[in-house]
């Protein structure tokens, strides 16, 4: 049996295949200049294009390094680094993404921290190649996401981090459908930090998050490790009840005592606007409870978040076989 590897190294891929040959070209090399026996775990999130033959090839070619889960279908990039941790055996795991915008040689800084004493050491893309709408976006999200959640980061987006084998097992282990796997490691980690790390392009093919697929995800952030957006509704009622009796005693004793001519209160008075922007909120706070109720409907099914078609790995290891 051979030695099990100190470095396990995630990567989801999505529909690839224009990345992944430059991904082997260097992700190979920057590992085995770190000196540490490791293993890279590719899962494919069900790409429609030929990653999963060169995954198989890469496999083919490495086989003592390399393992591949295929997934059967697509199941999104936070439920493949879930599979991804379910079958790493390092006791560290580093995870990247698969077009190369995390320079694989920057992984040893993610280590040297982990050397220090950190269980879970976050990514900070000190310069960031993106569409200045993402950045924008980004930056709003991660503002909320201080403000409204206990989650304590400085790069949401960044999924450039290594966490220790006892998070990765923490993030495996909980069955959650809807997650977000930086945020949820901070809630397991007792000495987490953050590294600068370099970003770059996209190195081929187009970004797999357009508009829509963010704010799912970002849903998925917040709801999955805050209530407020349920409170504020709750405080946002007892205002509006609160002001409209204070309006409704207003109106009335105005009426009663000033004549109708000058009745300025009238003026004020729209109860059409006004009925429109409580039916707004209204409409807004029920497709906020519907975003945590779907969840809960999710979670209550139990269905397996993932299947899995084949892992491709040398005979003779179990999938978790420390
Ligand atoms: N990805 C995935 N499943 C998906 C979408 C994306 O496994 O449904 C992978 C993708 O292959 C890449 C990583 O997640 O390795 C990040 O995706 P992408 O680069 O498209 O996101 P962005 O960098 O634009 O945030
Ligand atoms: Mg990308």
């Amino acid at each position: 049996m051979p030695e099990l590897p100190q470095l396990s190294v995630v990567i989801p891929v999505y529909n690839e295949e224009a990345s992944l040959p430059d991904l082997f070209a260097r992700l190979y090399p920057a590992l085995d200049a770190l000196g540490v026996r490791y293993e890279v775990i590719f899962v494919n999130d069900g790409s429609r294009d030929r990653s999963a033959a060169l995954l198989r090839e890469q496999w083919e070619r490495r086989p003592a390094t390399t393992r591949v889960v295929l997934f059967n279908a697509n199941y999104g990039q936070h439920p493949a680094i879930v599979a991804g941790f379910e079958h790493c055996r390092g006791d560290r795991v580093v995870t990247m993404d698969a077009d190369l915008q995390n320079p694989p040689e920057e992984i040893s800084k993610l280590l040297a921290a982990m050397d220090a004493g950190h269980d879970y050491v976050g990514g900070v893309r000190r310069q960031r190649e993106d569409s200045w709408f993402r950045r924008i976006a980004s930056k709003a999200m991660n503002r909320l996401r201080e403000r409204i959640t206990r989650i304590r980061m400085t790069d949401q987006g960044c999924m450039l981090r290594a966490y220790s084998r006892e998070i990765a097992a923490a993030i495996a282990a909980s069955r959650e459908i809807s997650t977000f796997i930086p945020a949820l490691a901070y809630t397991f980690a007792s000495n987490p930090t953050e590294v600068d790390v370099a970003h770059s392009e996209r190195a081929a093919g187009k970004s797999h998050y357009p508009l829509y697929k963010l704010i799912r995800l970002n849903f998925d952030l917040i709801t999955g490790f805050s209530l407020v957006p349920l409170q504020l509704f709750s405080m946002f009622g007892m205002l509006v009840a609160a002001l409209s009796l204070v309006a409704y005693v207003g109106v009335i004793g105005y009426r009663l005592y000033f004549v109708e001519w000058r009745d300025a209160a009238a003026v004020f008075w729209d109860r059409d606007i006004l009925a429109f922007f409580l039916i707004g909120m209204l409409l807004f706070g029920l497709g906020l409870i519907g975003e945590y109720v779907g969840r809960i409907y999710h979670q209550v099914r139990a269905r397996p978040r993932y299947m899995v078609r084949a892992v491709l790995e040398r005979p003779g290891k179990e999938p978790d076989g420390r």
